[in-house]
């Protein structure tokens, strides 16, 4: 496990997810050994945080002997070079943390396609004045391509290779494009599970199929969508797992997620997956909510599945909305009363 510290940052006033940043960096295969959060009342165009600051993470990098800094925030390429002259270890910013975790999860031809493709936008602009490649530090969390490819290019061969992966993926959307036309063509109607990571959808999915995919307490397990047919009642439906969202996507993958995610489009309800338990649940709604909009499927209709009801405490008052229902995908609490649901919305209007 690769020794990490975490540098997050209050801003205006809004403190940063730790949580959420340890799951991802865990995710990643590191393990969190200390954290620094500073309040910044505005951003150090050379260091992102003060210099001060980033003297003081230098500090606590000897101490813990922490090899790695991951920082809650995206780095310009000069702000990385410039902590790096400070601080004696790997320095990763989010996108190259969730690009990493991308990499690891990306396993059909497409996938793998656009996590390639977001690294190697992420790191033309990083490369060194002689155009060599910028991660010399060996191994470990931010050096992996796909397919624990080890990332190794230079300008030319990058630039050479973006404009191959543009056209392969063109030719996929294609294809995949015909896909679904074939699907919609068979008339079953599709209900797609959407939510923030870690909400529980994979879990859903495995309890509305009896389908064996792979749950897990870490972030973007799911990175291409699932598919797989399954009968409430008496209908035959398709269910498609998606992949999670999560704030502050690096703009790199915002293509990738999207194009995993056009398996929404035809279908006839999307499931809002939340995590009723974590107090954020609310801003991870939003989210979803927001990139659902920005995708065009905000006429889609949608309810939303309250997961994880087994953890709240006892006296948690169950408000009594309309397209809410309270489940546990995990204890297969709520199920029935949700496929009612899902029959209503796409049989009986
Ligand atoms: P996804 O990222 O949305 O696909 O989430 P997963 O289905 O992989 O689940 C994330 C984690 O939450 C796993 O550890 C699951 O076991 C757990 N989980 C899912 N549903 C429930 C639930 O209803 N109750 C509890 N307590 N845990 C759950
Ligand atoms: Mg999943």
């Amino acid at each position: 496990m690769e020794k990490f510290l975490l540098v997050a940052a209050e801003e205006k006033g809004i403190s940063p997810d730790i949580d959420e940043l340890k799951q991802l960096a865990r995710t990643a295969g590191g393990v969190c050994v200390g954290e620094k959060i500073f309040k910044l009342k505005r951003i150090n165009p050379a260091y992102y945080i003060g210099r001060g600051q980033a003297e003081e993470v230098a500090k606590f990098c000897e101490e813990l002997n922490a090899k790695t800094v991951i920082f809650d925030f995206d780095l310009k390429p000069n702000q990385t070079r410039n902590l790096e002259g400070i601080i004696p270890a790997k320095i990763i910013d989010r996108t190259r943390l969730i690009l990493d975790i991308f990499s690891r999860h990306a396993h059909s031809e497409d996938g793998k396609n656009q996590v390639e493709l977001a690294q190697l936008e992420y790191l033309l602009p990083r490369l060194t004045g002689k155009g060599i490649f910028l991660m010399q530090q060996v191994g470990g969390i931010g050096v992996r391509g796909p397919g624990e490819k080890k990332l190794e290019y230079d300008r030319r061969r990058i630039e050479k290779r973006i404009s191959v992966l543009k056209r392969k993926l063109k030719d996929l959307a294609k294809r995949r494009q015909i896909q679904r036309r074939r699907r919609l063509k068979s008339k079953i109607p599709i209900v797609a599970i959407c939510g923030y990571t870690n909400a529980g959808k994979t879990t859903l999915f495995n309890a509305l199929t009896k389908a064996q995919a792979t749950a897990q307490d870490k972030l973007f397990q799911t990175l291409e969508p699932l598919t797989r047919k399954a009968k409430i009642f008496d209908k035959e439906v398709i269910f498609v797992d998606t992949v999670g969202f999560i704030k502050n996507l690096p703009p790199q993958l915002i293509n990738a997620f999207h194009s995993t995610l056009e398996e929404i489009a035809p279908a006839g309800i999307v499931l809002v997956v939340l995590d009723i338990s974590d107090p954020l649940w609310l801003l991870h709604r939003e989210v979803v909510l927001k990139t659902l909009a920005e995708l065009g499927f905000d006429k889609i209709p949608k309810i939303f599945v309250a997961n994880k009801c087994d953890k709240l405490p006892q006296n948690f008052v169950i408000k009594n909305e309309k397209n809410f229902v309270y489940i546990s995908a995990l204890k297969k609490e709520g199920i029935e009363m949700l496929k009612s649901r899902i029959y209503e919305e796409i049989f009986e209007k």
